[in-house]
């Protein structure tokens, strides 16, 4: 079998096995502080072990004290994902020896995660399914190590970030559901305002599990981890390399090894790194140094009530209200910056779906940070409907509005491409067209009218694409007939 492509992995026909995936994603919550300490939690561009202290550090004889406000992120990231959240939950020890943790074990949560379950709803073309949760629970980041020939070097400005760990049910089958996951989990985080959940920052990042089964089989093949994706292109080609891989394997008879596996983002291969550890290697206990934390009713009922619209919700107002299409409507709302820009282009005059599909479209393929205001892109779409310039002349002034941030109508009195609509004004080039093109006139004279077209295509070449199409097709019927 050589290297599929994604419809082949896709394609039940294909294959006799089915895929069987589940996330774990750590989440840096946007914060001020981290998790138990006063450091700030933001550190691109800082120094190396500059936003340190000694509880960071994991020197001996210090005590942390729990953020209120990770622990309130994680409550409103289980409320908004239909999630049961316990009374009672606590932190525990998660030992292990690596360098880049300064205590040798890490405070996390092991039996009794802060929330429990939940669902949330992804939508892959016409399709929409319901992907549950197992647990969401709290943690602190690690420092980070960077190697570099003859050793490896340590900060821990990332040490005791807050960390939420979301790990999701086997519920997803393919790369595409894989991908819809965790586009839709990220506008919720975004829309939560819990983070912002940036995988090339490192604020979200991913392992999988995957495993094969024959199709029509319940039980769950052996599955493997692909630890440490930071990126959904990582993520994406890594389970189709392991969806490969292990199909070919069963398909030889051989047995799937439970095991840990690296992705290599040079090579498009994952390489054996260990086999997988159980719960118990960890020696998990009770943090000795955090009280148990029992979670007011009341607490939840606030944070309930200050839930925003999610995007799932969003999604269904765009299709209602706005008449736009389930993919528009479903692209729009798991992005939360397209989807402001959306509304505030519509309430400031726009077409909803002309907004959405330039949104979609022309604004999405502007250089980065480069972005019209909602009035801006509202004026350009009400040019272009009315007659006042063409579209090729609309997506240039668009990319000017976007980086000079100077209104449409001055841009287009200034680069002079105003619609020639006025067919008077036209009449001299298009006589002048009609003059050097003796062969289609003479073929639209005996019958074939689509020899207009070429005609009309002249005329636009002539007038620097200015011409409003219609007037001078209208104008070239007028003087040949
Ligand atoms: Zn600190």
């Amino acid at each position: 079998m050589t290297a599929p492509t994604q419809s082949s992995v896709l394609s039940p026909q294909s294959s006799a096995y089915e895929a069987v995936i589940g996330l774990e994603c750590h989440v840096q919550l946007a914060t001020n502080s981290k998790m138990f300490c006063g450091c700030p939690t933001v550190y691109s561009g800082a120094a190396p072990n500059t936003h340190v202290c000694p509880i960071c550090l994991g020197m001996p004889g210090v005590l942390p004290v729990i953020n209120r406000k990770a622990v309130e992120y994680t409550l409103l990231t289980g409320l908004a994902l239909n999630s049961e959240i316990p009374e009672a939950t606590k932190f525990d020890r998660k030992n292990y020896p690596y360098p880049d943790l300064v205590k040798g074990y890490q405070i996390s949560q092991y039996d009794m995660p802060l929330v429990k379950g939940g669902w949330f709803e992804i939508t892959v073309g016409a399709i929409t399914r319901r992907i549950r949760l197992e647990r969401v629970h709290l943690e602190e980041d690690t420092g980070k190590l960077t190697h570099i020939a003859g050793g490896s070097l340590v900060d821990f400005n990332r040490s005791g970030v807050p960390l939420m760990e979301m790990v999701s049910q086997p519920d997803l089958r393919t790369p595409a559901e894989t991908h819809a996951y965790l586009l839709t989990l990220r506008a919720i985080l975004r829309t939560l305002g819990v983070s912002d959940a940036d995988m090339e920052k490192g604020q979200l990042r991913c392992d999988v599990n995957v495993s094969m089964r024959p199709v029509g089989q319940e039980e769950l093949g052996t599955k493997v981890e692909v630890k440490n994706l930071n990126s959904f292109r990582a993520v994406q080609r890594s389970l189709e390399f392991e969806i490969a891989r292990q199909t070919e394997a069963l398909e030889r008879g051989e047995r799937i090894p439970q095991e840990t596996r690296g992705w290599v983002e040079e090579r498009g291969v994952t390489v054996t790194q260990r086999s997988k550890e159980e719960a118990h290697d960890y020696r998990y206990f009770p943090e000795p140094d955090l009280p148990p934390l029992f979670i007011e009713r009341a607490w939840i009922d606030e944070l309930r009530a200050r839930l925003p619209e999610l995007p799932d919700a969003r999604r269904v107002r765009y299709m209602q209200s706005f008449g736009l299409s389930a993919y528009d409507a479903a692209a729009l709302s798991t992005d939360q910056s397209a989807a402001q820009l959306f509304e505030d282009t519509v309430n400031a005059g726009a077409d909803p779906k002309k907004a959405a599909n330039w949104i979609q479209n022309d604004v999405s393929r502007l250089h980065d940070g480069h972005v019209p205001t909602a009035q801006h892109l509202a004026e350009l779409i009400g040019m272009v409907d009315q007659g006042v310039i063409g579209i090729t002349a609309a997506r240039q002034v668009l990319t000017e509005v976007s980086s000079t941030g100077r209104g449409p109508r001055e841009l287009v009195d200034e680069l002079g491409l105003a619609q020639v609509s006025d067919s008077s004004a036209l009449e001299e080039a298009a006589r002048a067209v009609i003059d050097a093109n003796p062969a289609a006139v003479a073929d639209y004279k005996s019958g074939k009218l689509t020899a207009i077209n070429r005609l009309k295509g002249e005329l636009m070449k002539a007038t620097r694409g200015k011409a409003n199409p219609a007037v001078a097709e209208e104008l070239l019927h007028k003087l040949l007939d």
